[in-house]
């Protein structure tokens, strides 16, 4: 069966958009057929991170009745299928987000997972675009806005009867004072499928038009977005060590005899 996740947070850039493309690429170099799909229609941003701009028909045009979503299918990187949204303004008008369940129901079996990448907020939109999806993976921040803004998301997306699957931790700075992962999952009661650290070569693939994953494969983001594109997938995943303090290092050796 396909699995249909919506990728979600509440807050404006958290890092939706880049964690859902990145994810998509990861999950098919496994392996996996991935459609990733922008339901971010007033403010789309997939196509220019993956790359794939100036598309001629987009969901603009399916949710405006002015075309079939077949035609709004596009092949991306690592054959990843994209569906843009487009960032016409124009094309905006007689947009009804509604149509948008339906329109994915039509074509879901292109893909084994199908990624949904929501908008930020709780408006109408972002229902539709979490409800579109069986499953819904939430993308916080380590700061208590984001986290704040992704547990209303949860109650939501759960009331609307979507599972949630979890949440992706991301921009993790090495600096105190900010949440950590323990402290996410039990303020939000889901586990988290993975931190991707704060990594400027994020923004620096954003200028090539390249996806990160393929721009920089071994950068720190990159590396995590891999390893939980292989959980997600249900395949082991090797743990890292947890980093020990240089107090618990001291004490290991002072006690040790
Ligand atoms: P959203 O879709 O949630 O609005 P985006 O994916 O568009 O968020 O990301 C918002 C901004 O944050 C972008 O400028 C992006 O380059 C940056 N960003 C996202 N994740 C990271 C990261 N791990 N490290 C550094 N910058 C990041
Ligand atoms: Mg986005």
């Amino acid at each position: 069966m396909v699995r249909t996740i919506t990728i979600a947070s509440g807050k404006g850039g958290t890092g939706k958009t880049t964690i859902a493309a990145n994810l998509a690429i990861a999950l098919a170099d496994i392996g996996i057929k991935v459609c990733v799909l922008d339901a971010d229609i007033e403010m789309a941003n997939l196509e220019l991170i993956l790359g794939m701009e100036n598309k001629r028909i987009t969901l603009l045009d399916v949710l405006a009745d002015r075309a079939d979503i077949k035609d709004a299918i596009y092949i991306g990187p690592k054959s990843v299928l994209v569906i843009p949204s487009g960032i016409s303004l124009e094309k905006l008008r007689n947009v009804d987000p509604e149509k948008l369940k339906d329109a994915i129901k039509k074509i879901i079996d292109v893909a084994e997972i199908f990624i949904i990448d929501a908008p930020a907020g709780i408006g109408k939109d972002t229902l539709i675009a979490i409800s579109s999806a069986r499953e819904c993976l939430l993308v916080v921040n380590p700061d208590i806005s984001s986290l704040s803004d992704a547990l209303k998301t949860k109650i939501i997306a759960q009331r609307l009867g979507s599972e949630i699957i979890g949440a992706v931790l991301n921009r993790v700075e090495e600096t105190t004072g900010k949440l950590t992962a323990q402290e996410v999952s039990t303020i939000l009661e889901v586990p988290v499928m993975g931190v991707v650290p704060e990594d400027k070569n994020v923004r620096r693939a954003g200028i090539y038009g390249e996806p990160l994953i393929l721009r920089y494969p071994n950068s720190p983001a990159s590396v995590a977005i891999k390893k939980l594109a292989r959980k997600m997938a249900g395949l082991p995943v090797e743990e890292e060590r947890e980093k020990r303090s240089v107090i618990s290092k001291l004490l290991g050796g002072l006690l040790r005899k």
